[in-house]
């Protein structure tokens, strides 16, 4: 069976995560984030338990962790399919690792405008039991501070703070070209306007994966 790998890139806040989830229902294959991953490890006494620190700083995780994580969870079954892959990578020798382990067929890039993500990362809620994500403007729950979804309390995320968010921000900034050109150059980089409200993002990404499952 043909697999559908799919890797969705672009600054914190971008959409990454929301966008990643309907691709994920639409083609029947996981959606993988690193980021959630790594939130999930993060109060264990583990080596994942570790990337806290850089997390709370708006660093990357170091690689070892990183690679650890994805090898992991790219061996699992449920990847038979393919996947959409959302936070990975976050450079270029990580953009390499994940070259030797799998072939990437699409790379969607959400282009999105700076004041759109500090809009977007300051009023962005998530759940805090199922994960499920929330906008107080774009994507408001039907109850305040509860999610639609399960019914649990809705946080802000630590990282989704003013400081930490310029760290985050910085860092992407000095990476995010070289991926860029890293995939441009393989022929599968696509671009997509992300500054437009959630439905429209949806629907320039549904053309672009109708004409790559046709
Ligand atoms: P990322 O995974 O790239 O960090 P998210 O998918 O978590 O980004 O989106 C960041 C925040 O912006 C969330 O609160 C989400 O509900 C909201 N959001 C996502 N896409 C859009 C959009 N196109 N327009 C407005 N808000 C959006
Ligand atoms: P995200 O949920 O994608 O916004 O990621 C939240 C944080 O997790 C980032 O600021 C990094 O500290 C860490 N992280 C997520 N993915 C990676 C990655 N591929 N490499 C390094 N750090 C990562």
């Amino acid at each position: 069976m043909e697999m559908k790998n799919i890797v969705v890139i672009g600054p914190p806040g971008a959409g990454k995560g929301t966008q990643s989830e309907r691709i994920s229902e639409r083609l029947g294959v996981p959606h993988i984030s690193t980021g959630d991953m790594l939130r999930e490890h993060r109060d264990l006494k583990t080596e994942h338990g570790k990337a806290r620190e850089y997390m709370e700083r708006g660093d990357l995780v170091p690689d070892k962790i990183m690679y650890r994580i994805l090898d992991h969870r790219l061996k699992k079954d449920d990847t038979e399919k393919g996947f959409v892959l959302d936070g990975f990578p976050r450079d270029i020798s990580q953009a390499k690792h994940l070259e030797c382990i799998e072939k990437i067929d699409i790379v969607i890039s959400l282009e999105v405008e700076k004041k759109n993500i500090l809009k977007r990362l300051t009023g962005r809620r998530i759940c805090e039991n199922c994960g499920e994500t929330f906008h107080l403007n774009y994507k408001p729950p039907e109850k305040e501070g509860v999610c639609t979804k399960c019914g649990s309390d809705l946080l802000q995320r630590e990282d989704d703070k003013k400081e930490v968010i310029k760290q985050r921000l910085k860092k992407y900034r000095e990476k995010k070209l070289p991926i860029k050109n890293f995939y441009e150059k393989k022929g599968v980089l696509r671009k997509v306007d992300g500054n437009k409200d959630i439905e429209s993002v949806w629907n320039e990404i549904s053309v672009i994966l109708e004409e790559f499952i046709k």
